[in-house]
């Protein structure tokens, strides 16, 4: 895993550079709706998978963005420059063949082994300079195992790697250096709780949750609204108690696993639960959507109650 965990860091280093030189969008549609998405998100994607490529060759990949979307939405100009930053970050010139290849690297492929990645997870973050991060998942015949998470905007802009490893999860520097073992917190005073949600409203139901948090005895925790899967590395390293995400009423949108695998697994593998909004596992076994409705995530400690006052919200 070395070397993914420095494409993730070399990945978040080109982010930081599109957005310190070149922060421009364009509108990808994705089902319904219009997403957008920059020079950054195909250049973390083909520094990601040109590392997949180089080490785990007959793998199968599913990842945000494709080589065609980038034909068809990127100018002549944008591609020079993120050829460029990739030449700069990699340190040897890219071609634009090389990275088309490495954007669709692994897709359309079944392996026992699935690397699912979200080149820049929190675009609209990323975009208006709050959070974003960089997210690798690992699944293994369908079931989340590893994940590893960048988050450059993570204690205040020092920036975090976050990355799972036999069983345990750990939280590195972001430029360098060795990681430290981190776990879900201890905490079980709710009076003590720290909750996370989505900033952007359109994408989850901030008063379903209020009300759950509410009927769950927690309306007086203290609440934090970020971007991107940083939210679940917090639940990870002990820094939040609970991440919720319950849809807008009416709501038809469908999550993508590679907004959810490498979250998932870092709180995993440090001793917190994430479930369905039923208190049923997640199912990312079904391609690129994932069919669940939202998700709970936590530390355990009160994880049941939560199941609850959320099922008494979605029933009213
Ligand atoms: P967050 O920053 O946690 O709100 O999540 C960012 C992710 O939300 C993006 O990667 C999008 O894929 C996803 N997203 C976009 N629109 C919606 C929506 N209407 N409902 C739920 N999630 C959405
Ligand atoms: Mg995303």
């Amino acid at each position: 895993m070395q070397a993914i965990l420095a494409a993730a860091r070399d990945a978040a280093q080109l982010c930081r550079l599109v957005q310190e030189r070149y922060l421009v969008a364009s509108a990808k549609s994705s089902g319904a709706q219009t997403e957008p998405v920059t020079i950054a998100d195909y250049g973390s994607q083909a520094i990601i998978c040109r590392a997949l490529q180089a080490h785990y060759p007959d793998d199968a990949v599913v990842a945000e963005e494709s080589g065609d979307q980038f034909l068809q939405l990127v100018s002549d100009e944008q591609r020079g420059q993120v050829l460029s930053l990739l030449a700069q970050v990699l340190r040897a010139p890219v071609s634009e063949a090389q990275l088309i290849a490495w954007l669709d690297f692994g897709v359309n492929r079944s392996a026992a082994r699935t690397w699912v990645i979200d080149p820049i997870d929190g675009t609209k973050g990323f975009l208006a300079r709050r959070h974003y991060v960089v997210a690798v998942g690992l699944l293994r015949d369908g079931q989340v195992s590893e994940g590893i998470v960048a988050a450059p905007g993570y204690c205040n802009g020092a920036g975090a790697l976050f990355y799972t490893r036999d069983g345990a999860t750990y939280r590195a520097p972001l430029a360098a250096g060795a990681g430290e073992r981190v776990s879900v917190s201890q905490r079980h005073s709710i009076d003590e709780y720290i909750a996370v949600q989505s900033y952007e409203r359109y994408h989850a139901s901030k008063s379903r949750m209020g009300r759950a948090r509410d009927y769950a005895g927690m309306g007086a925790v203290r609440l934090l609204e970020l971007d991107s899967m940083e939210k679940y590395a917090l639940v990870a390293c002990g820094d939040a108690d609970l991440y919720m995400r319950l849809p807008r009423e009416g709501s038809t949108y469908e999550h993508k696993i590679w907004d959810h695998a490498a979250g998932v697994a870092l709180v995993q593998n440090a001793g917190g639960t994430v479930t369905d909004l039923d208190g049923g596992p997640l199912d990312f076994s079904q391609g690129e959507t994932l069919p669940n409705a939202g998700l709970i995530a936590s530390n355990g400690a009160h994880h049941g109650r939560v199941v609850e006052a959320v099922q008494r919200v979605l029933a009213e």
